[in-house]
């Protein structure tokens, strides 16, 4: 017979989203139990740059609020985490050289030599590609999510919420006022669940919503510390040292599924036909790891955060390429929303409900 336990709130996935969320409602005194299919930050939350990429002009303008809400409460949910976890984690760069692109108005444009003076006492090898590349300076931070991955579980459970690992979401039926998890080893009985799955946050089981993986491929290399200083970042590649000598290169957009193969190829495209043309010493740089990972994407890049169509339902999943940024602002919203208040900004634009969802009544 399974084992049966209780909690206030159940949430599946134990990535940046789900724990962070987890911490928020433990700190508002609830009970939580966080579930995780795998070991816990091992999907995209491991394979993430860390860039907090606010004002990247990639992203959409829709975002912008609930990003600046994100980097307000940082420096907090660090000083929190590395409080609980007793581990370090680091804002590793302060500033971003940022590729800009044609036609897009932006204050402070770097166009001039004197410009690319400054820039190269922050990236000495730096090469333009061609005299008229517009750059920017953006006063942006980045971490390691390596950091985080080993201190984020850590703090969770220090503040006294409950981590199930290898213990994957199978159903989830509502039952009175609340909600069953089942698990292959036992039911939670929650009055509310969060779907929190990233990239696998669509599949049927957990309500059909429309995200998909965009599957992520980097590399880390190893070069002189004071070679690169900032981060540099163009549409088409981001460089991210860590202040240490690792430098973080990424990364590929590919719509494949599922599939999380490392292809050498792929890797040698990225440092030899992108960032190799701004700096051209990464050829030299000894290559230390590369990996794939998979972005949950949804049809419009937004997240969706809000009430699922089942009572007692909850999403919040489809951060794309910024769930990093988005973590502690997503923590906040969703629980402010299971709390019944306003949140701190307006997420009309990430409702689920903007989506036409089909969901099953007897699963999510
Ligand atoms: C190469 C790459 C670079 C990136 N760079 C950045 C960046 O610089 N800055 C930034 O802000 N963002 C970046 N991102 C995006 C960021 O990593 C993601 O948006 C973020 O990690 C999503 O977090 P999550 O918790 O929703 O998902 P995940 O970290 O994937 O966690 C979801 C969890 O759900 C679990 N799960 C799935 N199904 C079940 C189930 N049925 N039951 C229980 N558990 C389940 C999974 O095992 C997983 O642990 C990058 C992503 C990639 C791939």
């Amino acid at each position: 017979m399974s084992k049966s336990r209780r909690a206030d709130v159940a949430i599946a996935g134990a990535g940046i989203i789900g724990l962070s969320l987890g911490l928020e409602l433990r700190q508002r005194g609830l009970t939580v139990i966080v579930l995780d299919r795998q070991r816990a930050m091992l999907g995209a939350s491991w394979a993430a740059g860390g860039m907090l990429a606010a004002r990247d002009p990639e992203n959409p303008s829709a975002m912008l609020l609930l990003s600046l809400l994100s980097l307000a409460l940082y420096p907090a949910f660090l000083e929190r985490v590395q409080t609980l976890s007793r581990q370090p984690v680091p804002v590793r760069t302060r500033r971003t050289l940022q590729a800009w692109p044609d036609g897009m108005a932006g204050e402070d444009l770097l166009v001039a030599m004197e410009a690319q003076e400054e820039i190269r006492r922050w990236i000495p090898g730096f090469s333009p590609r061609a005299l008229d590349e517009r750059f920017i300076w953006l006063e942006e931070e980045s971490i390691d999510p390596r950091d985080l991955c080993a201190a984020l579980p850590i703090a969770f459970r220090q503040a006294e919420g409950v981590l199930l690992e290898d213990a994957p979401v199978l159903n989830v039926e509502t039952e009175g006022s609340g909600i069953i998890v089942q698990t292959p080893l036992e039911k939670i009985h929650a009055s509310a669940f969060v779907n929190c799955c990233g990239a696998w946050a669509g599949v049927p089981l957990l309500g059909d919503l429309p995200v998909k993986p965009v599957k992520g491929q980097a590399v880390t290399v190893g070069l002189e510390p004071d070679r690169l200083r900032c981060v540099l970042r163009t549409p088409e590649f981001y460089a991210i040292p860590r202040g240490d000598g690792r430098i973080t290169i990424g990364a590929t957009v590919e719509h494949v599924g599922f599939d999380q193969t490392v292809e050498s190829h792929r890797i040698n495209e990225l440092l030899e036909q992108q960032v190799a043309q701004l700096l051209p010493e990464i050829q030299a740089a000894k290559m230390l790891e590369s990996w794939a990972g998979l972005r949950p994407g949804t049809p419009d890049d937004l997240p969706i955060l809000g009430p699922g169509a089942i009572e007692h339902c909850w999403h919040a999943t489809g951060h794309y390429r910024n769930g990093i940024l988005l973590g502690p602002a997503t923590a906040r919203v969703m629980t402010q929303l299971i709390f019944g208040e306003p949140p701190d900004v307006s997420l009309e634009n990430f409702f689920p409900s903007r989506f036409a969802i089909t969901e099953n009544r007897a699963g999510i």
